[in-house]
């Protein structure tokens, strides 16, 4: 597939075209992907570009940022260190945050933003619907290789794992949700992309 409006670090290139391959709805839609020395909290952040927020939705473009470390207490990693299905599924998860943006029109992304810095209930709701976007676009081999590295990474701090835990699917989850699909849908996807590779 042909992908246009992407800025992608040389480094991360295959990674990133290869979770992309997975969201054809996002082949123009404009993507910056920008390494950043520390990002609170998280590894990687999607967002809107604030000036193409007033934009109507279909014009708006977006930023996935990624901490160049990911640095959990004591314990120093550098992103680009991980396996690729880790990078492809941590890719693929903030895909899907724009594809939960990409439905949302400007005063609800106001608002949206403004509720996911003070309600946990809220930062649940959004993780989920990420993970559910990158699930039903078929990544969940993916998601799940990116959950079960951080969970079963000992150098990881209890802290960050516990904060994982709280506010993100578990990977019984995760299956619980592929399982759910419908056998027809999953088919459907999969010949889409099929058809979408040959062209
Ligand atoms: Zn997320």
């Amino acid at each position: 597939m042909k992908f246009t409006n992407k800025t992608i670090p040389n480094i991360i290139k295959p990674q990133v075209e290869e979770a992309l391959s997975y969201y054809p709805e996002l082949k123009d839609t404009p993507i910056t992907f920008k390494f950043k020395k520390n990002i609170n909290k998280s590894t990687m952040q999607a967002q809107p570009k604030f000036a193409s927020l007033l934009k109507p939705r279909g014009s708006r473009s977006y930023v996935i940022l990624i901490s160049e470390k990911f640095h959990i207490e004591g314990e120093e990693f550098k992103v680009i260190d991980v396996d690729d299905d880790i990078m492809i599924g941590w890719i693929g998860h903030e895909l899907g945050h724009v594809m939960d943006y990409r439905d949302r029109g400007k005063f609800d992304m106001i608002i949206f933003g403004l509720k996911y810095l003070f309600s946990s209930a809220h930062i649940k709701e959004v993780e989920r619907a990420a993970d559910t976007f990158a699930v039903e676009h078929g990544m969940y081999e993916y998601i799940l290789a990116t959950k079960n590295f951080i969970l079963n990474n000992t150098s990881i701090s209890s802290e960050y794992k516990a904060r994982i835990k709280k506010l993100y699917m578990s990977p019984e989850e995760i299956m619980e949700l592929v399982n759910n699909l419908e056998p027809d849908e999953v088919e459907e996807k999969v010949k889409e992309e099929i058809k979408e590779k040959k062209a």
